[in-house]
């Protein structure tokens, strides 16, 4: 696993959970050192949420994970490298090409990237048809879904392992059968949240209105607000603060003003546009 970060330390607890051994790279010791730290934030919520998870078997997970600054000793046994290094394409391209000189002829390369294409990274590796993406979704352990997806060089046989794969870590695998900016879960989920972030901004209806309308008519548990304090406050900031559209700015910069800069970041933080 490449990246210990938001998204790469719950794959590496899930994986670890489902029975693999992992081992975990990140780019120094010290990142790595915080490992241990984020199991122990990580057990609370397995247990709350997963009526099979004990503490030993908690344990044992944890007990399958290794870690490593160095890379090439990372992938030395790797059947599959996932990656979740930022979301830059210089980034990606960088670690792929320096994974591709070290990795086994055989190991399949996985990208969890969010916004860029397989096919925007594929040049960088040597091995284009063991190369796609398998999206997470954060919360893994609960918000279960692998999204798999492969660019024109993907192995149809190649595509079908990483979707069971994603199924023996406990996801329900999504096969996704073209390229797609944003799979399937983000191309349903950003119209919404855009959508109800101009009924906000253009002061057609009030947050809680719009929540409660979508709950009420489609039976959905959480409203786009609800969702967006689950996502955190930052992510909708940064995709919207440079919009040539003058209600995304405007969305921004509430954001920033009203709940960022107060301390308001969404359920991680205790507020966000309510209070948990
Ligand atoms: P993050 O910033 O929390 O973590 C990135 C990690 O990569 C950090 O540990 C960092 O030290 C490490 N890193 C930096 N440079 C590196 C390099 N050259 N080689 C290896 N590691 C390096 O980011 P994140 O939120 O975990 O996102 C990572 C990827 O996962 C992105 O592609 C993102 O689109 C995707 N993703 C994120 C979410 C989410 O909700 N956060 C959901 C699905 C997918």
């Amino acid at each position: 696993m490449l990246g210990t970060g938001v998204l790469g330390s719950q794959i590496i607890f899930q994986t670890a959970y489902a029975g693999k051994d992992v081992v975990a790279y990140d780019i120094n010791d010290e990142i790595l050192a915080k490992l241990p730290a984020r199991w122990e934030q990580l057990k609370p919520f397995y247990l709350r949420d997963l009526p099979d998870a004990t503490p030993e078997s908690l344990d044992a997970a944890v007990s399958r994970i290794r870690a490593t600054s160095d890379l090439a000793e990372a992938v030395a046994e790797a059947d599959i490298v996932i990656e979740a290094v930022p979301e830059r394409l210089d980034i990606k391209r960088d670690t792929w090409q320096k994974v591709s000189a070290v990795a086994p002829e055989n190991t399949i390369f996985a990208t969890n990237s969010s916004t860029l294409l397989p096919s925007d990274i594929v040049s960088a590796v040597d091995r284009p048809s063991k190369f796609l993406a398998l999206h997470f979704a954060n919360e893994i352990w609960r918000n279960n879904t692998g999204e798999v997806m492969a660019q024109e060089h993907t192995d149809p046989a190649v595509f079908e392992e990483v979707a069971r794969f994603a199924e023996e870590i406990g996801m329900v695998a999504i096969r996704v059968k073209k390229e797609q900016p944003g799979y399937v879960l983000n191309s349903l989920l950003v119209p919404l949240l855009d959508a109800a972030a101009t009924l906000w901004v253009r002061g057609v209806a009030d947050i809680d209105v719009i929540d409660m309308t979508w709950r009420k008519a489609t039976g959905a548990p959480l409203g786009p607000f609800q969702i967006f304090d689950v996502v955190g406050m930052t992510t909708p900031y940064n995709l919207n603060k440079d919009s040539s559209d003058p209600v995304k700015r405007e969305f921004a910069e509430r954001l920033k003003t009203d709940y960022i800069d107060q301390g308001r970041l969404g359920v991680a933080t205790g507020r966000g546009f309510y209070e948990y």
